[in-house]
């Protein structure tokens, strides 16, 4: 089976060489492979199916739309699914926001919408040039791919967007700043207030900022509240757009609605897709109505009306709101650090444990190598990809990330249980044992 696959694909879909087993059935957090092995699936289809895996909710809005003789696809011409699923978004953002709130569709990727966002400010402001995070992600298209900072293979495409500057971020297990979030907060903040204000530093008038609030494919890094804040309020003084990028954070992920909200700010352009199509391709960019400059006809596409992915993504968020599963992943994500800070205290080489909700990092280190100024070991990637391959031999699915890819990342549903956590865990024990043999 598997053979054939690495046969027929391209180096590009490369999950199967790392990620050895062909999937036949999923429920749940479950995934059942071919010859009927059962894997916990910390994956969820890089943070997309927030219910997990064909939740019966979201099935059934899918069956409707298919039994209704429903279009299937509209463009973007006006449909009652379309309607519905409009007022369900706007219900889940803060008032402060909504009201003021044009939505764009996308679609259908990620990297779509922060297209869509990069020539919605671009033409709103007309300027050129934008903030953007060492260790950021934004997707892998031309301008995307522009934003992403040092994690992404960008490096062999030649002349890429060349108007972005790269700010740090607040890494507070490697910050240039001090390690704590002390540090990454006071003199990070500081730091990129004098990078605006310095007539020197090359940038002139930025058409917005992309930031994650917590970056994802970077290594899960949970910015501090207090320097989310202290940007929020510098682009104001400013007048840079702000745009939030929530691809992968958004509805619940992060603890609450959107990881924005930690910090009680608001962006002035909202960046959605994964979770919002309940499992299918989706992407919107909900903006500021002071931003709405661009003419009828200014950013369109074709797949844009894909009304099984909005009946998917209302079932979605309507059941993630009655179930407040926002709370639930706050408290499962915090069973999850708990339980990963034991396992780290019985190892060397766990360097960090983090993140926010049910988005969780485990940085792997090189125990044996000299520390840095602020005591952080190397990242050991190598090491890191040792440990996946024993999850995934006790039948855990996880994936890497990070600046080196030495990040253990989980990313389970938002309805994962609290027996499911534990047992998670304890495989992961086992597996970061057995390569420390
Ligand atoms: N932004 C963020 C924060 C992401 O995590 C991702 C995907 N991992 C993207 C953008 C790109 O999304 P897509 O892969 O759907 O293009």
């Amino acid at each position: 089976y598997l053979a054939n696959q690495e046969r027929r694909e391209s180096n590009a879909r490369s999950y199967p060489r790392r990620i050895p087993i062909a999937i036949r059935k999923a429920n749940g957090i479950h995934v059942t492979d071919v010859e009927g092995n059962v894997h916990f699936d910390c994956l969820s289809g890089a943070g997309t199916l927030a219910l997990g895996h064909n939740h019966p909710v979201v099935v059934e809005a899918i069956q409707r739309v298919l039994a209704d003789s429903t279009p299937l696809h509209t463009l973007d011409l006006t449909t009652p699914v379309k309607d519905e699923f409009m007022e369900e978004l706007l219900s889940c953002l803060p008032p402060a926001f909504s009201s003021r709130a044009k939505i764009q569709f996308c679609g259908p990727s990620g990297a779509d919408a922060v297209e869509a966002a990069l020539k919605l400010v671009k033409t709103a402001t007309q300027r050129r040039s934008i903030l953007s995070f060492h260790g950021a992600y934004h997707g892998m298209t031309h301008g995307a791919l522009g934003l992403t900072g040092n994690i992404a293979p960008k490096q062999r495409v030649a002349g890429l967007m060349a108007d972005v500057h790269f700010l740090p971020y607040p890494y507070s297990y490697r910050c240039p700043f001090g390690q704590g979030d002390a540090a990454g907060t006071e003199t990070g903040s500081r730091f990129i207030q004098r990078v605006l204000e310095d007539p020197e530093s090359g940038i002139v008038a930025p058409a917005g900022m992309i930031m994650e609030v917590v970056q994802g494919e970077g290594g899960v890094i949970p910015a501090p509240d207090q320097w989310v804040r202290n940007i929020r309020s510098l682009t104001r003084e400013h007048n840079i757009p702000l745009i939030i990028d929530e691809v992968q954070t958004g509805f619940g992920r992060t603890g609450r609605w959107f990881a924005f909200e930690h910090a009680n700010i608001t962006p002035d352009v909202l960046v959605l897709s994964k979770a919002i199509g309940g499992s299918l391709p989706l992407a919107v960019v909900v903006y500021d109505e002071s931003l709405d400059a661009w003419l009828p006809g200014a950013h369109s596409g074709t797949f844009r009306g894909n009304q099984m992915a909005m009946a998917a993504g209302t079932a979605t968020i309507r059941y993630i709101r009655e179930n407040r599963l926002d709370a639930h992943a706050a408290s499962m994500g915090e069973r999850f650090l708990s339980r990963l800070a034991q396992i780290k205290r019985g190892t060397s080489c766990i360097g960090d444990v983090r993140g926010r909700g049910l988005m969780i990092g485990v940085e792997i280190v090189h125990s044996g190598q000299e520390p840095d100024s602020l005591g952080s070991h190397p990242p050991h990637p190598e090491l890191a990809r040792k440990i996946q391959k024993a999850c995934m031999d006790r039948r855990l699915i996880v994936e890497l990330g990070g600046r080196h890819g030495s990040v253990v990342r989980f990313l389970p549903p938002l309805t994962i249980q609290e027996e499911q956590v534990d047992q998670v865990c304890q495989i992961f024990a086992d597996a970061v044992e057995s390569v420390e043999k």
